[in-house]
């Protein structure tokens, strides 16, 4: 079942090595930030940051203190420092996007299942994959496995325009639903084969695959802009993939190996 999670780099130099020890803490100083916000979050005060660089507190609910934690411990340690993406992953409610059963865990450093086979993806992989796509406000971003929508909102938080094609048809209702109802009115949402991307809103300034396909699929290169950044985990099916982040520059691709992680497979129909 573990899918969507970062595995242990054996390319030393990439930009995820050391970045996958499922316990590691925050240095010192992080960890008195984590605690100075945490505890702001629970006395619902607005935060300003205790050192330059944190991440001020979202509108603080009852999952805010781990969610607060969950980007400190999980993602900034792991040197995702985007502050958009950091700000992104503090605001959207991860607990709202996994199944009761798991809401518990809904803010643990792994994947969860979501029913069908499927899985949400662990919070550094979202991270990252937001991160290294660059999104920025105002530019059209693609992503391929909508799964419970977590991904579509956290895009959604970082630009106004997003596609997102899932094929598993109840999975794809359940998750725009959802999006509609926390205020994701602007996310499109489709049923369908994600292999061929979503060519009448091409070209796309991001593309993130969130199933690993064995080859990087054709269509979805077409599609990417000028410019644009793709990130896709590509390997054969249930062995280790390696993420990608591919640029096209001047018409050629860039292709940067961001480390090893597991996926569930991108299924044809
Ligand atoms: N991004 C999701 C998690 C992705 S799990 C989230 O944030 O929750 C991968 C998803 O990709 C699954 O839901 C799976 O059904 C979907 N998928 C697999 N092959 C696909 C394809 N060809 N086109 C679209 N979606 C696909």
């Amino acid at each position: 079942m573990a899918s969507c999670f970062c595995v242990k780099n054996t390319s030393p130099g990439t930009p995820s090595n050391a970045a996958c020890e499922p316990n590691q803490l925050p240095p010192p100083l992080a960890r008195v930030v984590t605690l100075a916000l945490a505890i702001a979050a629970v006395l619902g005060t607005g935060v300003s940051a205790a050192s330059p660089g944190a991440t001020p507190a979202p509108s603080p609910d009852a999952y805010a203190a781990q969610r607060q934690r969950m980007v400190e411990e999980q993602i900034r340690s792991r040197g995702v420092t985007d502050p958009r993406v950091l700000r992104a992953m503090l605001t959207v409610p991860r607990h709202r996007f996994v199944p009761d059963e798991y809401l518990s865990q809904a803010y643990a450093d792994r994947p969860l299942p979501i029913g069908y086979g499927q899985t949400i993806s662990q919070p550094y992989i979202v991270a990252l994959m937001s991160a290294e796509a660059d999104v920025r406000s105002g530019e059209r971003a693609l992503e391929i496995g909508t799964g419970s929508g977590y991904q579509a909102a956290i895009l959604a938080e970082l630009t106004d325009q997003v596609y997102t094609i899932e094929i598993i048809q109840p999975l794809a209702r359940a998750a725009a639903r959802r999006l509609r109802d926390l205020g994701y009115v602007r996310v499109r949402t489709r049923i369908g084969d994600g292999y061929l991307g979503w060519p009448e809103a091409a070209p796309f300034d991001a593309i993130l695959v969130t199933a690993a396909p064995d080859h990087v699929p054709p269509p979805l290169l077409a599609q990417l802009r000028e410019g644009g950044r793709m990130v896709v985990p590509v390997g054969p099916p249930g062995l280790v993939q390696t993420l990608w982040r591919i640029t096209k520059k001047g018409g050629k691709l860039e292709f940067t190996n961001l480390g090893s992680v597991l996926f569930v497979p991108l299924v044809r129909p």
